[in-house]
């Protein structure tokens, strides 16, 4: 049981299957960990769910408003 809870949180922790947000829009250089974040409230383009690892490619920092 064990084990398989330490997978889990290995597969939810991966950076190649952890789904990230961005704002869709020219310039724009944070990734957000939820859809309902504050800065990605203020984005009046289209939102895109992308892996952690692409976001990281494109040289993309973690939103400031994230903990
Ligand atoms: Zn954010």
């Amino acid at each position: 049981m064990k084990s398989l809870t330490t997978l889990f949180f290995f597969l939810i922790t991966s950076t190649a299957t952890t789904k990230v947000y961005i704002c869709k829009s020219n310039g724009a250089t944070k990734y957000h960990l939820k859809t309902n974040c504050r800065g990605l409230s203020s984005c009046n383009y289209k939102t895109m769910e992308i892996t952690l690892e692409k976001a990281k490619k494109e040289g993309k920092k973690l939103c400031a408003w994230e903990d």
